[in-house]
């Protein structure tokens, strides 16, 4: 076998958002394992080339592309480079979201209420949608695995802080269990991670910063978790040594 047919065999990991924390650390330990990746990106194109290079330098293969992975133009442009860049696609984490500002639910705007579900749930639908096209062995593919990144806020409901937040991740767990079921028989395994407090800049995006040492307290681990915890556990559903894990959810918050 060639080193050209040999590579093509490699199986290809997308993962919005992999520019930064959890969806970085997804990319560089999938890469380790012999993933070909894809970090996608929404700005932070320093980083993301960064990133590629760093995987590049240990060996492994990677590309980054710009792409909104809340809008539809932007996810079919994603997925069409995809094909252009490796003409397969194996696993979809739909790790990009956002939080906002500390804030109750009376004073939500229905700007911030829109962006936050547009971004945190119909982008991951949308995105499902294209993988599944090209997966599904109803459509000729040849089967994959999706891991949708939730938040423990899902279950714990984010009073006080941001309930639109946990609200989206609540609707990523439904679609999760029911996407699941749809293409179980096409082939395609869908799962869920529910992260607790992770060490990344979104915490600063919304406001607080110190928000990893400020929680260790009241987790039982007492501590807030790092992005390779959450890695760990997306690129384990991915694999097949998760090949009877599908509509799983795996919280992996430290304990609340
Ligand atoms: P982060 O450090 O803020 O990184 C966010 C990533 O998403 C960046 O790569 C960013 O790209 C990208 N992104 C944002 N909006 C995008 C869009 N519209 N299109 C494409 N990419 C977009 O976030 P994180 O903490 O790693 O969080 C990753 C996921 O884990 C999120 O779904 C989050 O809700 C979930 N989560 C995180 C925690 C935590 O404590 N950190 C806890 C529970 C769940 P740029 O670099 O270009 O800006």
């Amino acid at each position: 076998m060639t080193a050209s047919q040999h590579s093509q065999q490699q199986p290809v990991m997308l993962i919005t958002g992999g520019s930064r924390g959890i969806g970085a650390a997804t990319a560089r330990l999938a890469a380790q394992r012999g993933y070909r990746v894809v970090i996608n990106y929404l700005s932070r194109r320093d980083a993301a080339e960064q990133l590629v290079s760093e995987i590049e330098q240990e060996g492994g293969s990677a590309v980054a592309i710009q792409a909104d992975a809340s809008a539809e133009d932007g996810i079919q442009a994603l997925f069409e480079a995809v094909d252009q860049h490796f003409g397969r696609l194996d696993v979809l984490v739909n790790n990009a979201g956002i939080v906002d500002q500390v804030s109750r639910v009376e004073e939500l705007s229905y700007e911030r209420v829109e962006r936050m579900m547009r971004i945190n749930v119909v982008g991951p639908f949308i995105c499902a949608r294209e993988a599944v096209k090209r997966m599904s062995t109803r459509f000729g593919g040849h089967g994959g695995a999706i891991v949708n990144v939730s938040s423990a806020a899902a279950h714990r409901g984010g009073a006080n802080q941001y309930v639109d937040y946990a609200a989206s991740k609540g609707a990523i767990d439904t679609f999760s269990e029911g996407l699941a079921k749809e293409v179980a028989a096409d082939g395609i395994r869908v799962n869920t991670v529910r992260p607790g407090v992770i060490r990344t800049d979104i915490h600063a995006s919304g406001g607080l910063p110190d928000k990893p040492e400020s929680s260790a307290a009241s987790i039982p681990l007492g501590r807030a978790g790092e992005a390779e915890e959450i890695a760990n556990a997306i690129v384990w559903l991915a694999s097949s040594e998760a090949s009877f894990a599908t509509g799983a959810v795996l919280d992996v918050d430290g304990g609340v």
